[in-house]
């Protein structure tokens, strides 16, 4: 080390992460504001801003003094979010976005439009512990948590973008990358931000949270005062078969996932949805199907069949979709309500990780928003 006469240290360039704005509350934000000398309804303005106005940099808020937008600019992470690929489908209904965040970890996010609707799927952690074989996340490994900030942001950014077509995001599914219930906190404070009637106002109902199966979790959630909607992923009907393809099940097996989603129905009287992800001579044999119908047999429960977003490289296949019907029919004639989902963004690698991944190994993307 080089060391200045007298044996001291030079100074060094240390970087200091900044403060997100978004991993502020309310009172955070006014006590910061406060601090700063700002009259006190300078932190509605700003939270205004933020959520309502969906300004995208402090400058955007024209109601700030000058002063308080450099001061906000320079001391204050605004936004964590850098894009660095943008993917849109052929039809033009699907994008999906790579984003880095400030120390490097990167993480996905897709936009679908529907015909009346515009629904985020975001990401809670970079990377995912879990696991499961057939999820290009899975196979990524884990970074890290992400902050309550860093998954509203990603909300955010959409919402800047159909609100310049003059809509709104009306739905938010927890589905992206990482398993929300092991982000327990930042997930449930995200949620609560998005719901704020006084920001973003997305109705608790206009959100699904999907997780694995992790049993302290669901039940936790049976106690949560907003009503978000509960998504489980199966994606196997016996242990032996889920503890290849969802590994958190030789932890959580079927009985005490089961056991927990008849708790969350009874303390909330909301019916569960199973996610079922069908993948050809793996899991979606007639003999599966029985067995799946036998499991959620008189519990409040909807299922949705998804043929599988396959991994380019991956063993696994979609199911095909003679295959997939014959499943749909054997559930519905032990009146399972089902249905099976669409798949979306199949030609941008819409599927969980799957960006990442392709970005990671070096790989061009196969469409890009430019193109
Ligand atoms: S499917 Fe979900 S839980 Fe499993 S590895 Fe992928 S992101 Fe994690």
């Amino acid at each position: 080390m080089n060391m200045l006469p007298g044996g001291c240290i030079p100074p060094q360039e240390v970087s200091v992460p900044r403060l997100s704005i978004l991993d502020l509350s309310k009172e955070q934000l006014q006590h910061l504001l406060r601090e700063w000398g700002e009259p006190a309804y300078r932190a509605r303005q700003v939270w205004h801003g933020l959520y309502c106005q969906l300004a995208g940099t402090p400058e955007a808020l024209s109601n700030l003094p000058k002063a308080l937008c450099t001061r906000l600019s320079q001391e204050i992470l605004w936004d964590p979010l850098t894009p660095l690929t943008t993917l849109r489908s052929r039809d033009g209904q699907t994008y999906k976005l790579l984003f880095a965040l400030p120390d490097g970890a990167q993480v996905e996010a897709v936009l679908m439009h529907y015909a009346r609707r515009h629904t985020v799927c975001l990401s809670t952690q970079a990377g995912c512990a879990i696991g499961c074989p057939f999820c290009a996340t899975g196979q990524g490994g884990f970074q890290r948590n992400l902050s309550a900030g860093e998954i509203v942001a990603q909300v955010l950014y959409f919402a800047r973008q159909v609100a310049a077509q003059g809509e709104r995001i009306t739905n938010v599914v927890l589905m992206g990358m990482g398993e929300p219930l092991a982000n327990y906190e930042a997930t449930w404070t995200a949620i609560r931000r998005l719901n704020d009637p006084e920001g973003f106002n997305l109705g608790a109902r206009a959100m699904t949270l999907s997780t694995v199966g992790l049993v302290p979790g669901i039940r936790r959630m049976a106690h949560e005062s907003e009503q978000v909607n509960l998504a489980v992923s199966l994606h196997a009907a016996n242990d032996a078969l889920r503890d290849q393809l969802v590994p958190i099940n030789r932890r959580f097996p079927l009985a005490q996932v089961l056991e927990a989603c008849r708790y969350y129905v009874a303390q909330t009287h909301r019916r569960v949805s199973f996610e079922y992800a069908l993948m050809a001579d793996v899991n979606d044999r007639d003999e599966d199907a029985h067995q799946l119908a036998e499991l959620l047999g008189g519990l409040l429960a909807h299922v949705n069949l998804i043929p599988l977003n396959p991994t380019p490289g991956s063993l696994f296949r979609p199911s095909p979709r003679a295959r997939v019907q014959a499943f749909q029919r054997i559930l519905q004639q032990h009146h399972i309500s089902c249905t099976v989902r669409l798949r979306r963004g199949l030609d941008i690698q819409a599927g969980c990780g799957q960006l990442r991944l392709h970005q990671r190994e070096g790989k061009k993307p196969l469409l890009s928003g430019n193109d």
